[in-house]
């Protein structure tokens, strides 16, 4: 099958020596395919082959790859700028933007601000929350507090707020801010609230009077475990924040444009936050773009306190090209039954993955909307599980413990059983 390619092999050696990957050690001798191109749900090898992408590209390509409407929002707006500068000027595509996501959100986000990336809107949302609270005048509101097992992104303020123990805090503890952290809830999604879940987020909002914002992913903890946990509990939690005089930071990044079988993971709570973290698939996984929204009221305090604006500017701000490209692909996502496609995969991911239940070495196996995982009682081994899943032409990126997929929702039944066939094809290879 490998095709000669003293390309491909060329790449390897410069990758190899000089290029950093997520999350690895320099010169990682793990398998690192080149990806000459990608096209729908495949990506296609430098030698010729082509793996089915189960990962959506870090859960951003829900459309899949070279959409022929985000490749014409990227061409057309390239004919106009790619980049302009947003302080003092402003454009169409960053306001039609910002205009769409207002429409799509709950009612009282109000207020856009377009950022690089998601942990730099992560930062933006800790640092509207700070000057809200200086804003009316509790400038000793300055922690945040959040749960264990979250995942806001890599920057120094974001990885802060971040499970201190997958996040590596002990290695940055001269760096980090010193936040608060509680227990995860234990309920799982369809479970009852129950008084012990809610606890430790109660006494800390009760004992505590230096709480400026309370950070949660809604209903999904991705990149923390892929743990799913109750609605009731994020409504309960918005309940205490409005009690306490705390702020709500919702971090749909990860859970937001549909993935979770709503548009916004919070709607499953009925909840609307007082800032909101987008990032991932806002652009179709096309470029990297981010927002940070917020409420009227939040806004109102920020600019009416000490410097009178919001202290933030990225150089990129408002990218005019992933701005029409974000544009596009929420419009293309809103004019198609998403819920219906939505609703599709996390069937044909629960009939697929139940053959992995009760195998030896698995835990548990879950499906939420587009996300389905099989957790193992030990970490897998990156690389043979790797290699297994490539030699079944599917492409997914276990970590830990997890095996998950995520894929584009445009993803046909016969390529999702490849997908769900190969990972519990490592689930049995595994377990002897
Ligand atoms: C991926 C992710 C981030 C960070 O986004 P980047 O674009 O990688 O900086 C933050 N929060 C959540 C929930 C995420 O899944």
């Amino acid at each position: 099958m490998v095709h000669p390619s003293g390309r491909g092999e060329a790449v390897l050696a410069a990758d190899r020596a000089h290029v950093w990957h997520p999350y690895s050690p320099a010169g990682a001798g793990v398998l690192v395919p080149p990806v000459v191109s990608a096209q729908a749900v495949r990506l296609r090898l430098a030698d010729g082959r082509e793996l089915i992408d189960g990962m959506s590209s870090w859960w951003a390509a829900i459309h899949g790859y070279r959409h022929p409407i985000l490749d014409a929002a990227a061409v057309a707006q390239l004919g106009k700028m790619s980049h302009v500068m947003f302080g003092g000027l402003t454009h169409e595509p960053a306001v039609s933007l910002a205009s769409l996501l207002v429409r799509i959100t709950p009612e009282p986000l109000t207020q856009v601000f377009l950022c690089d990336s998601g942990s730099v809107s992560v930062e933006v949302a800790l640092k509207m929350a700070i000057q809200y609270q200086a804003g009316i005048g509790h400038p000793e509101r300055s922690r945040m507090l959040t749960i264990r097992r979250g995942y806001h992104g890599d920057t120094t303020g974001a990885m802060s707020v971040t499970d201190p123990v997958t996040g590596m805090h002990h290695l940055f503890r001269h760096l980090l801010p010193q936040h608060v952290f509680v227990p995860e809830p234990e309920c799982g999604f369809g479970d009852p609230l129950t008084a012990s879940d809610l606890a430790p987020m109660r006494d800390a909002l009760e004992s505590r009077q230096d709480v400026a914002a309370v950070i949660l992913e809604p209903v999904v903890q991705g990149a923390g475990g892929m743990r799913f946990y109750s609605p009731h509990y994020l409504r309960a939690v918005r309940d205490l924040c409005d009690e306490h005089g705390v702020l709500l930071i919702c971090d749909e990044i990860a859970t937001g444009f549909g993935r979770t079988g709503r548009l916004f993971a919070s709607e499953w709570a009925e909840i609307s936050p007082d800032i909101m973290c987008l990032g991932k698939a806002m652009t179709g996984g096309y470029l990297t773009m981010a927002a940070t929204l917020c409420t009227g009221a939040v806004a109102r305090a920020i600019s009416a306190g000490e410097g009178g604006a919001f202290m933030h500017g990225p150089t990129f701000m408002g990218n005019p090209l992933a701005a029409a490209i974000a544009t596009a692909s929420i419009e293309l996502l809103l004019a198609q039954d998403w819920q219906a496609q939505v609703a599709r995969l996390e069937r044909e991911l629960r009939l697929g993955l139940a053959r992995a239940r009760g195998l030896p070495g698995v835990t548990d196996v879950r499906v939420l909307g587009g996300i389905g995982v099989i957790e193992f009682t030990d970490p897998l081994d990156l690389g043979i599980a790797t290699a297994q899943l490539v030699a079944a032409g599917v492409w997914l990126r276990p970590f830990g413990r997890l095996l998950y997929t995520m894929p584009p929702y445009s993803m046909d039944d016969i390529d999702l059983g490849r997908v769900t066939s190969a990972m519990v094809g490592v689930a049995r290879r595994r377990g002897g």
